[in-house]
């Protein structure tokens, strides 16, 4: 079960994973003349590799290497549970960066008390009164 802030997608400027927005990208498909501007140049314009800009400029080719990539890493060769646990933290701490909490507060179901929302799956202030509630 993922938690609540796992489902929570980031904004596509806000992806780490992103060295360049799409404003970017569209600038470097007017900006590339075949024989004049190089792929070579455009990289280091905008410090991303000739790989990354050949992507931009054939998007076709990205889709069938990544297409390439879910196959090759079905095997598992990728997989790192150690590190898989590590970006999962980072990625949620970040998330908690950019997205602030919002502060909801709602009365307890069982004894009426007012208490910070946690989850939206939770209407009580405390195991002991959830337990309470569902016993009675
Ligand atoms: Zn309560």
């Amino acid at each position: 079960m993922p938690r609540d802030i796992d489902t929570i997608r980031l904004p596509y400027n806000a992806d780490r994973r992103r060295k360049i927005t799409a404003e970017v990208k569209e600038r470097i498909r007017k900006e590339y003349i075949p024989y004049i501007v190089s792929l070579r140049f455009l990289a280091s314009k905008y410090s991303i590799s000739k790989r990354a800009v050949q992507f931009i400029l054939n998007p076709e080719a990205e889709k069938k290497c990544k297409e390439q990539f879910k196959e090759r890493r079905k095997d598992g060769r990728y997989y790192n549970s150690e590190a898989n646990t590590k970006a999962a933290r980072s990625i949620r701490k970040y998330k908690k960066e950019i997205f602030p909490p919002i502060k909801i507060y709602q009365y307890c179901l069982q004894c009426g008390k007012l208490y910070q929302l946690r989850s939206i799956k939770h209407s009580f202030c405390s195991r002991q009164c959830r337990r309470y509630f569902n016993n009675q």
